[in-house]
């Protein structure tokens, strides 16, 4: 068995061991499907973040899952959590990429989601970076180590301050997805490409978002391949990220933020302008994360939710994120090809 296999067979029966310890928190919640855009887009709901004040970050308000968490540990501002020393019970296993970068996988402390977990690199690296080839490489093996275990689990990482991230330490977190992936992935994987090696968009929704189909064979690279090829793809999308958010004049100083997800089959990069969303209804700023790009949202009351729903997923994400500028991107390409 591989590294990445042995994390994985390790994921459920040590999320239950650190959740009956009391060592991680876990949430309930339940979940509403409202179809818009095409998308069959989850809401869900979690009325035990109520209770929690809202936290501030290191760098921005917030309040996500993750932040709402915070609120409680009193370490937050001290301490990274993401540095030693681990709780043993969180603490699920290590990765070392063939360039030497050495990874800890810890379950998310405080999940809403059973089987939540993170990989993190083991020296800091900042959250606002750029995911190298070894974070993709790894990342990917233990998506391929989930289904060859018979699971299905999708990675996303919220890159930069209006990204919806929480913690400055870099970290790719995987949540466990039913057998279509999640929401977004059916709108990725009905895309007819002419030309299935190059980025294209999804043309029914109202933000910028930028999407690669992964080659079917690769799985079976070489790992220089698979490194190179996960790379090379990683590296055209965030250019059409940078040139989205160069076409818009109002965009935030400082490093561009933007939302990563990570299945077998895709990779979606989507510009961020935003952290969070103010529902006009309730005044209540809804953070956003790479999971509602997913297609997965999150709220803390029934009024919320209704809220979210009055005010349209679609018009949300778009807020947070940037228009699509793809017509002026495809004239500027074909342009500098001519
Ligand atoms: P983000 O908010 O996207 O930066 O993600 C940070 C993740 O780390 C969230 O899923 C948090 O719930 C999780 N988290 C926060 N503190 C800890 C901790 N001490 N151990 C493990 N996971 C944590």
């Amino acid at each position: 068995m591989s590294p990445s296999d042995i994390i994985i067979a390790s994921v459920s029966k040590n999320f239950a061991h650190a959740r009956d310890s009391g060592d991680l928190f876990f949430f309930p919640s339940t979940v509403a499907k409202v179809e818009e855009l095409g998308v069959e887009f989850e809401i869900r709901l979690c009325p035990a973040l109520q209770r929690k004040p809202q936290p501030r970050t290191l760098d921005h308000e917030t309040n996500s899952v993750a932040k709402a968490g915070f609120a409680d540990d009193r370490e937050r501002n001290r301490v990274d959590p993401f540095t030693p020393p681990y709780n043993a019970n969180l603490h699920i296993g290590d990765l070392k990429d063939e360039d030497g970068t050495e990874y800890v996988v810890l379950l998310n402390k405080y999940a809403l989601v059973p089987d939540h977990f993170l990989l993190i690199t083991r020296e800091f690296q900042s959250q606002s970076s750029p995911l190298m080839p070894s974070d993709l490489v790894q990342a990917y093996l233990l998506l391929v180590a989930a289904r060859k275990s018979g699971k299905r689990y999708f990675a996303f990482y919220n890159c930069g301050d209006n990204s919806g991230a929480s913690q400055p330490h870099k970290h790719i977190q995987f949540i466990p997805v039913e057998d279509d992936g999640p929401p977004i992935e059916s709108l990725a994987r009905s895309a007819n490409l002419e030309m299935p090696d190059k980025p294209f968009y999804l043309t029914r929704l109202i933000y910028a978002n930028h999407v690669a189909r992964l080659p079917t064979q690769l799985s079976s690279y070489t790992s220089d391949k698979l490194e190179q090829t996960l790379s090379a793809i990683f590296l055209s999308l965030l250019d059409l990220v940078v040139s989205t958010i160069r076409h818009d004049p109002e965009y935030p100083p400082g490093r561009p933020s933007y939302n990563v997800l990570l299945s077998l089959e895709h990779m979606h990069l989507i510009p961020r302008r935003q952290d969070t969303y103010t529902l006009p209804q309730t005044g209540d700023p809804l953070s956003v994360n790479a999971l509602g790009f997913a297609g997965m949202l999150l709220v803390k009351s029934e009024e919320e939710m209704e809220a979210l729903k009055a005010n349209g997923i679609g018009n949300v994400l778009r807020s947070v994120g940037l228009e699509s500028v793809h017509d002026i991107q495809i004239t500027e390409t074909t342009a500098e090809a001519e």
